[in-house]
């Protein structure tokens, strides 16, 4: 299926490695040119390489933590006028509320709710005036059903959902559509040393807890970022158009509801 996208141009945030790696691998395949950030400039020139390889669409890379101005600034420079935006950056860290304070949760606010708001901000008004756009936000499944220990996460992130829900129905009659992707359990390396975590706590070898957590899925297996990727694509295809303000989970069945 042609995704229709060939020769737009998107910023792929925190895309070094994971789901954000994945959502660029796959719009560059479709001929999109990417501009991808991350903050270690090793593994992200390195990606770029990679991703180059696949012979799509150009790749740009920006070294820099896209939760502070500058970070944004300089992903906006390098590319001032995205058809496509994806949302994405680090998750906060587990724990328990009462351990928590007011710079615990700015930190996560500003990386998982401000961060993409502001740079929605700054793109959406382009993508009106140009009839297209396409804004996936990466979320997680905590939106529909919260992990207890992930609280700043839970927080942070339905503090996003509940502000695009809102705007969504206001740019899609621009064909400019706002939509989550909520992944579930995905093999990358926040879910590994989550894994380590765990192993070590349950004196346990990590292959063990990989396989427990593994089988726990009614898929019998973590999602790959490939997976997670090939759906951000079809979201941001010209055929999604009719699509927002939509929260998708991708987690191999793990939520239980009906709806
Ligand atoms: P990952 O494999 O650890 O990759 C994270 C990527 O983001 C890396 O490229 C990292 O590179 C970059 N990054 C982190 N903080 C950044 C920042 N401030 N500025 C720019 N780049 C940044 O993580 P992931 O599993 O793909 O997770 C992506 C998001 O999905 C996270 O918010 C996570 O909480 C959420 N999520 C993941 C899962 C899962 O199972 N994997 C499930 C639910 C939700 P640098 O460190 O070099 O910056």
């Amino acid at each position: 299926m042609d995704l229709g996208i060939a020769g737009k141009k998107a910023i792929v945030c925190a895309a070094s490695k994971g789901l954000g790696r994945g959502c660029a691998e796959s719009l560059a395949r479709e001929g999109v040119d990417v501009t991808i950030c991350s903050r270690t400039v090793e593994t992200l020139e390195q990606a770029a390489k990679e991703i180059r390889a696949l012979g799509g669409g150009a790749v740009t890379a920006v070294a820099c933590d896209i939760t502070t101005d500058e970070g944004r600034a300089a992903v906006l420079e390098a590319c001032p006028n995205p058809d496509i935006l994806i949302n994405n950056a680090g998750g906060p860290p587990p724990g328990d509320f009462r351990d928590w304070e007011r710079d615990d949760w700015i930190k996560a606010v500003d990386a998982n709710m401000l961060t993409p708001i502001f740079l929605i901000k700054s793109v959406v008004d382009g993508m009106i005036e140009r009839k297209f756009g396409r804004i996936v936000n990466i979320t997680s499944s905590a939106v529909k059903a919260p992990i207890d220990i992930l609280g700043l996460s839970n927080g942070a992130r339905a503090g996003l959902t509940g502000f695009v829900a809102g705007i969504a129905r206001k740019t899609v009659q621009h064909n400019v559509t706002i939509n989550a992707v909520l992944p579930g359990p995905f093999d990358t390396d926040r879910l590994r040393s989550n894994v380590k975590v765990m192993a070590e706590k349950n004196g346990i070898s990590y292959d063990e807890m990989a396989a427990k957590r593994a089988a726990s899925n009614p898929a019998g297996r973590f999602g790959t970022s490939h997976e997670f990727g090939e759906l951000c694509a079809f979201v941001c295809s010209a055929q999604a158009g009719y699509m927002t303000g939509q929260n998708l989970l991708l987690d191999g069945g793990a939520y239980p509801g009906t709806l």
